[in-house]
């Protein structure tokens, strides 16, 4: 005797590995888990990656930002004209 995973009453199974007492269950079992995945899912990729978003990138406009405006005061400076790519050599040469 088995228990249907569904419904979970007994039943006899009519082939191997039958875990629904019948094609109904099943079907609904399988909605069920397509439901219950999809929030899995949401919940997993949708409200993180929406907070991953938010905060970061707004990290990342400001510091660009400053990173702007500090190429800026250093052109003024030294009357250069770094632009943001060759500031980003020189910083990581820690030329600046
Ligand atoms: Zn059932």
């Amino acid at each position: 005797m088995n228990i249907c995973l569904n419904c979970k009453s007994e039943y006899i199974a009519r082939y191997p590995n039958q875990r629904y007492c019948s094609e109904k269950c099943s079907k609904e079992a399988r909605r069920k888990s397509k439901i219950e995945k999809q929030k899995e899912y949401n919940k997993a990729f949708t409200s993180p990656h929406r907070q991953q978003n938010a905060n970061p990138k707004r990290n990342k406009t400001s510091s660009l930002d400053e990173t702007v405006r500090e190429i800026e005061e250093y052109n003024k400076k030294h009357g250069t004209r770094l632009t943001y790519g060759d500031w980003q050599v020189k910083k990581f040469f820690g030329e600046v």
